[in-house]
């Protein structure tokens, strides 16, 4: 395998010395830090960075790398034996950076074991949020109401309280450190080497017997069915948000949050436009005519309107505050009553008898048929 300059990789020449090896490792090392840097391949680069410093900072190492190369340490190389992953990190650590970095010691070893997946981590990590769309009748939406919601979400395992076990005790591995040394001897003395621990993975806990409800995650996936009070007026896209209804928190960080988004059914008659609401309501060429009490549809139940004498074709009637209540407040829209005039289309003998008497009245008094008239000319 074609490896790169351990020089190139620190950007320093073959001549540096030791302050300019670690200098140079020192400002790579915090840039491409697992912890800093979220880039892709950052982690990859942080673990050259560090292997490429363990032999250049090393007297011997670095002879045997300047005569031989790679080759060095390689399998029947003259350090053969000496394995990259061994770097004794703990001593590069707090020789560069003292304590500066023991928050972040467990990413750096690991970027040198190499990231595993689906991991047990240590850290305190928040839930995750979902979102489900719920779907509501018009009357639902404008009333507010109690719905039975189905979710299906990662919760803390009961089994054992979201812990991953039964019995907790300071790994045995590791001695509750979190991470192993290990001794080895080679041609170039002892060789101390740090990893995280594989039993703990680094946390330095373990359990005498792994929670067969979850298999030590922690969480359990489980359909759950939430009972939820909708607010009166909420309308189409608008978001419930229910505070820590959403996934289970690992190691003790906060639940995620559940969002409603909904979408409201079409009603048969009302219109909705916010919080007013509109309703057509047909009527007879006499009760435009005359004048009459009618009865209409409400959002509050059935109601009486007074239609004046004269009464015009789209005329629209106000009904103050018969409208939505607003969401999360006390302030209601108004309902509006469109008139729709409606010219009878099957008349009986009797009816057209009337209005052929009518009609031999003088009903294009109006001004508008003056106005209309006086383009004829
Ligand atoms: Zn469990
Ligand atoms: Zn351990």
């Amino acid at each position: 395998m074609n490896k790169k300059d351990y020089y190139e990789i620190l950007g320093v020449s073959k001549n540096a010395t030791d302050e300019e090896i670690k200098r140079a490792f020192r400002v790579l090392a915090k840039k491409y830090h697992p912890d800093v840097n979220k880039e892709e391949g950052a982690a990859e680069k942080f673990k050259e960075i560090g292997e490429a410093y363990a032999v250049l900072s090393d007297k011997n190492k670095r002879a045997q790398y300047d005569q031989f190369g790679h080759a060095a340490f390689e399998n029947g190389g003259p350090s053969s034996g000496f394995d990259m992953g061994d770097i004794d990190l703990e001593d590069i650590l707090s020789d560069l950076f003292g304590g500066s970095f023991r928050g972040g010691f467990s990413s750096f070893t690991d970027a040198f074991t190499g990231f595993g997946g689906g991991r047990r981590t240590s850290r305190a990590t928040r839930g995750e949020d979902l979102i489900m769309r719920i779907k509501l009748s018009f009357e639902e939406a404008i009333n507010g109401c109690k719905k039975d919601i189905k979710v299906n979400v990662n919760e803390e395992c009961s089994e054992c309280q979201g812990k991953g076990g039964h019995g907790e005790v300071k790994c045995p591995t590791c001695n509750g450190l979190g991470v192993i040394k290990e001794e080895q001897r080679s041609l170039f003395g002892i060789m101390q080497t740090q990893k995280t621990c594989p039993e703990c993975r680094g946390s330095g806990r373990t359990f005498k017997e792994i929670c067969n409800s979850c298999g030590g995650t922690g969480r359990v996936r489980k359909n759950k069915t939430l009972e939820v009070d909708i607010p009166a007026g909420v309308f189409s896209g608008s978001q419930l948000r229910l505070s820590g209804k959403g996934g289970a928190g690992i190691n003790g960080g906060a639940n995620g949050d559940l969002y409603l988004e909904f979408e409201v059914e079409e009603h048969e008659f009302f219109e909705r436009e916010n919080n007013d609401i509109y309703l057509e309501v047909p009527i007879t060429i006499t009760d435009a005519a005359l004048g009459c009490r009618k009865e209409i549809p409400t959002l509050t139940g059935n109601g009486y309107i007074e239609i004046k004498p004269g009464t015009q074709n789209y005329t629209k009637l106000k009904l103050k505050g018969k409208g939505v209540k607003a969401i999360n407040s006390n302030s209601y829209g108004d309902m509006y009553v469109v008139i729709n005039i409606i010219t009878p289309t099957k008349l009986t003998k009797k009816q057209k008898d009337l209005l052929e008497e009518l009609s031999k009245t003088d009903l294009d008094s109006e001004p508008e048929f003056k106005e209309f008239n006086k383009a004829l000319k």
